[in-house]
């Protein structure tokens, strides 16, 4: 727990979010800002702040954490496939420091990256 951090605040309820799944380890819930029909987000209740601060200990966990990836989507109505994305740091654009995967899909392809 950071007591700083906006997705810790969401798994410990001090803000608000859409879940659609929660277990022991993880949350799943709404991107607040929607790049697609069905945008996720898939966070480890553990902070962790980047893909580059994880390390082998957590290699179950992370193995978890991606295949909650075709669960949800599959669930939520997206049968036909889905995008990830983990954005890691500075290069990466990450916003948020708390690690989180997204899961973008719905029934319309996706758009390109569109660097
Ligand atoms: P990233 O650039 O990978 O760090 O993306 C962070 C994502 O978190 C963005 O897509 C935001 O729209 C999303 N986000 C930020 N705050 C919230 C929030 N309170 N609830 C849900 N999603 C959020
Ligand atoms: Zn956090």
């Amino acid at each position: 727990m950071n007591s700083e951090c906006i997705f810790c605040k969401i798994v410990n309820q001090e803000i608000p979010a859409k879940v659609v799944f929660e277990n022991d380890d993880f949350l799943v819930f709404n991107d607040i800002n929607p790049k697609a029909e069905l945008h996720f987000l898939v966070i480890p209740k553990l902070h962790i702040a980047t893909l580059n601060d994880a390390d082998f200990s957590q290699e179950n966990l992370l193995g978890r954490m991606m295949l909650l990836a075709p669960k949800i989507a599959n669930e939520n109505g997206s049968t036909n496939g889905f995008r990830t994305i983990i954005n890691c740091g500075k290069i990466g654009l990450q916003e948020v420091y708390h690690l989180h995967m997204h899961v973008l899909g719905g029934q319309k392809p996706l758009g390109g990256f569109g660097f």
